[in-house]
C-alpha cells in the first residue's frame, strides 16, 4: 500500500497489505479473543477505552499531523477532530452499563421467590467487521469500535486506504490502552481486502462509505442474515427563509459546505434560498467563500486543503460543466487549481436547478449549488427530491415554521439554524440511500448487542 500525500504527491509510506489468507487468520484470532474479552468485567473494558481517550489527547499533535499528511485535512481541522474525541468517548463510557444491563420486565408472586420471571439480557454480537471511511477517520471509526469493544465484541477494523496510517495509530493506541491484543485487529488494504473481510463468518458488519459500495456490502452478506449497518452518503439541503440575518446565515452555511473541503457526509450540498433575499444571500455567501484560505494543509492559516482522492477532481469538474450547460453561473472557483496537489477551487454555482447533477448527485468536495425558491412548499418538494436522506436544515427566525417544514423532510437528522453537526447523544442515521441503522445515542450502543429473552419459572 503506497500512501501518497495529496498536497505534494510525495510518497509517505509503503505499508505491507493484508492478503486473503492473513485476513482469515486474523478472523480466527479475533474469534478466540472475543470470548475472553466479553467475560472481562465491563469496568475493565471501560477503563481501557478511557485510557485510549487519554492517549488520543496526549498524542493529539502527532496524530493530527499524520492525518493531515495522508488525507490533506487542514491541520487545525485535524486537531479539532481529535479535540472532540474525549466527549464522544465519554458518552459511550457513561452510558454503556445502563444499555447493557438486564431488564426484569415481569415478576409474579413473592418478590423473593417469584413464580415467573421474565428478563431481557443483552449479549454482544461476537466478531464484527468495521469497514471505515477516510474523511473523519477518528469520528466514523470510533462511533463503531468504541461501543463495539465496550459491549464485549471483537473488532476487525479496516481503515480506508486513504487513512491507513491513522488506522494503524488507532490500533497501536488501543493496544497501549489495554484492549486485549486480538480483540481489535486492523486489516490493511484496498477494497479487495474489505471484500475478503466480508467473506469471513463475521457476526455483523458496520460500514461507512458510499451508497455504491454500501449496497455491494449489503448484497454480499444478505444470505447470511447477519446484523448489517450502513452509514452512507448524503445530498444534504438547507432552506434559507426570507426572515434571516443574511450575513450570519451565509457565513454559517459556507462553513457547513466547505469545512474539510466539503468532504463530510453531512456537508451542506444544496442551498434553497427564498427569492426575496436570493441575490443578497448569494453576494454574502460568495464574499465569505472568497475569503477562505486555500493552501498547504500543514499551514495553520489554511481552511481548504487538497481533496483526499485525485479521481474526485474529475467528478467535480464534470458537475461544473453540466451545471453551466444547464444555465448555472459560476460565482466563484469552478476548476482545478493550477498547482501541485489535488486542489479544487471552492466553487459557488448560482442559478442552480434540479436539472443539474450538482443538485442531485453527491459532490463530496468544495462545491455548492444555490437555487431560488418561491415559498416553503417549493422548498420542501425540492429538499425531498433526492435519493438520499441523511440531514436537512432550515434557517429562519420562526421556530414553528422551521418545525413545520422539517417534519415533512425525509432525513435522519434535521437542523434548525445550524448545520454539519453531529452529537453523541443523538442517533446518527440515514434514510433511503443514506443507509440503515444508527450509530451514537443508546441506539448506537444497542446496535452491538443482541437480546436474549429469559423465561424463568421457579420449581
Ligand atoms: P467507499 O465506499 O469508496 O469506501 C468505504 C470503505 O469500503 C473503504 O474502507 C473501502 O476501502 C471499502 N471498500 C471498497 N470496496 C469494498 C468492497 N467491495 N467490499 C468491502 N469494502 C470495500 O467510500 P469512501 O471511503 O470514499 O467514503 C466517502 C463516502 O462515505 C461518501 O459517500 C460519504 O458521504 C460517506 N460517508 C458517510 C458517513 C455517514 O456517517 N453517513 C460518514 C463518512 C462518510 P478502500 O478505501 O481501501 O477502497
Amino acid at each position: 500500500m503506497k500512501i501518497v500525500n495529496p498536497a505534494t504527491h510525495k510518497l509517505l509510506a509503503d505499508i505491507p497489505a493484508d492478503t486473503a489468507g492473513s485476513v482469515a487468520a486474523k478472523y480466527q484470532r479475533a474469534c478466540e479473543a472475543q470470548v475472553e474479552w466479553a467475560r472481562t468485567p465491563l469496568t475493565t473494558r471501560v477503563e481501557a477505552l478511557r485510557r485510549f481517550g487519554a492517549l488520543l489527547t496526549a498524542n493529539a499533535d502527532e496524530l493530527a499531523l499524520v492525518l493531515t499528511r495522508e488525507m490533506g485535512k487542514p491541520i487545525k481541522q485535524a486537531r479539532n477532530e481529535l479535540g472532540a474525541m474525549p466527549s464522544r468517548i465519554d458518552y459511550f463510557l457513561g452510558e454503556t452499563a445502563a444499555v447493557m444491563s438486564d431488564e426484569v420486565v415481569f415478576s409474579d408472586g413473592d418478590p423473593a421467590r417469584p413464580k415467573l420471571k421474565e428478563i431481557i439480557a443483552h449479549e454482544p454480537l461476537g466478531v464484527i467487521a468495521n469497514i471505515s471511511a477516510w474523511n473523519y477517520p477518528y469520528f466514523v471509526g470510533s462511533n463503531v469500535f468504541v461501543p463495539a469493544l465496550l459491549t464485549g465484541n471483537a473488532v476487525l477494523y479496516k481503515p480506508s486506504e486513504f487513512a491507513t496510517m491513522t488506522g494503524l495509530r488507532i490500533a497501536d493506541l488501543l493496544q497501549q490502552a489495554g484492549v486485549a491484543a486480538d480483540a481489535f485487529l486492523h486489516v490493511v488494504g484496498a477494497g479487495n481486502i474489505g471484500a475478503a473481510l466480508l467473506r469471513q463468518p463475521i457476526n455483523g458488519v458496520f460500514f461507512t462509505g458510499s451508497y455504491g459500495t454500501g449496497r455491494k456490502v449489503a448484497e454480499t452478506v444478505a444470505p447470511r442474515l447477519i446484523h448489517t449497518q450502513l452509514e452512507l452518503g448524503g445530498k444534504d439541503p438547507t432552506y434559507v427563509c426570507e426572515d434571516v440575518d443574511v450575513a450570519r446565515a451565509a457565513e454559517g452555511l459556507a462553513d457547513g459546505a466547505f469545512y474539510n473541503a466539503g468532504q463530510s457526509c453531512c456537508s451542506v450540498e444544496r442551498l434553497y434560498v427564498h427569492k426575496r433575499i436570493y441575490d443578497a444571500f448569494v453576494e454574502a455567501f460568495v464574499a465569505t467563500v472568497d475569503k477562505f484560505v486555500v493552501g498547504d494543509p500543514e499551514d495553520e492559516a489554511t481552511y481548504i486543503g487538497p481533496l483526499a482522492r485525485e479521481a474526485q477532481l474529475d467528478v467535480l469538474a464534470s458537475q461544473v460543466a453540466d451545471a453551466v450547460k444547464h444555465g448555472a453561473k459560476v460565482r466563484s472557483g469552478g476548476k482545478r487549481l493550477d498547482r501541485t496537489g489535488f486542489y479544487f477551487a471552492p466553487t459557488v454555482l448560482a442559478n442552480a436547478s434540479h436539472e443539474m447533477q450538482v443538485m442531485r448527485d453527491e459532490s463530496f468536495g468544495p462545491i455548492i449549488g444555490i437555487q431560488s425558491v418561491s415559498d416553503d412548499d417549493e422548498a420542501v418538494r425540492l429538499m425531498n427530491d433526492t435519493d438520499y436522506g441523511l440531514t436537512a436544515g432550515v434557517y429562519s427566525k420562526d421556530s414553528a415554521r422551521a418545525t413545520r417544514i422539517l417534519r415533512q423532510i425525509a432525513a435522519g437528522s434535521v437542523y434548525w439554524n445550524c448545520c454539519d453537526r453531529v452529537s453523541p447523544r443523538l442517533p446518527w442515521t440515514g434514510r433511503k440511500h443514506s443507509g440503515i441503522g444508527s450509530t451514537m445515542s443508546h441506539a448506537g450502543i444497542r446496535a452491538f448487542l443482541q437480546p436474549k429473552a429469559w423465561h424463568l419459572r421457579g420449581a
